[in-house]
């Protein structure tokens, strides 16, 4: 479907869900609590393809499949190639490795002092707090533990990685991210980031996060 303004005024509104009060669209727990997690919910919702079913059967043993509603009112049902499509619904070649392809494709665990922790380049780290997001990207990098569907079993250390990083003055960056650290309850960003302020040489903190996307 071309864009229109037919089409914004859908994307603004509630689309498929026009049944729901607004207040619980607005609502991030209720967007949370109703995903779409399985192939027969999305079928209710639009014809898949062929590649796309396929994908979704096995979708549970890579990354899980969870889109939110309003994410999934901005793909384009009519078009197999639509690009917001592709990022969240699974399709066969997922499932396809190349015997070069590896699972840790940033190769981020060998450069690991403790758990959740990656030190690859000297004055930045990459901190990992979850494992836990709003909607799985079919093209994750981090799919080994995002949604531990291949059960790795991933326990952030918050205090092991933050003793690292006091000890490492030549750290100046922390980029947080999982996972979406957005998703962590206030209290638990807020230790993290107040005990990340009271580190002398750490310049910059970032969130990589995709709650703005998945719900705004
Ligand atoms: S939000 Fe980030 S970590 Fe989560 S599935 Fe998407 S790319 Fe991966």
């Amino acid at each position: 479907m071309p864009y229109t303004e037919d089409r914004a005024t859908w994307f603004e509104g509630q689309g498929l869900w026009q049944h729901i009060p607004e207040s619980d669209w607005r609502d991030w727990t209720w967007q949370l609590k109703n995903r779409i997690t399985t192939v027969a919910q999305l079928e209710q919702f639009m014809t898949l393809t062929a590649e796309e079913k396929a994908g979704c059967i096995f979708a549970n043993q890579k990354l899980a499949l969870a889109i939110t509603p309003y994410f999934f009112n901005l793909i384009d049902r009519h078009d197999p190639n639509c690009p917001i499509r592709k990022q969240v619904i699974p399709r066969s070649g997922e499932m396809v490795l190349s015997e070069e392809e590896r699972l840790d494709s940033l190769g981020e665990d060998e450069h690991s002092p403790v758990p959740g922790l990656v030190h690859r380049y000297p004055d930045r780290v990459l901190f990992l707090v979850t494992d836990r997001c709003a909607a799985y990207c079919r093209y994750c990098t981090r799919s080994r533990l995002v949604s531990n569907a291949q059960d790795y079993n991933f326990h952030p250390e918050y205090e092991q990685g933050l003793r690292y990083i006091e000890s490492h003055p030549e750290v100046r960056d922390v980029l947080l991210s999982g996972g979406d650290p957005l998703l962590l309850s206030d209290k638990k960003l807020e230790h993290l980031l107040s005990r990340l302020r009271a580190i002398k040489h750490v310049e910059f903190i970032r969130i990589g996060s995709r709650i703005p996307v998945f719900l705004p």
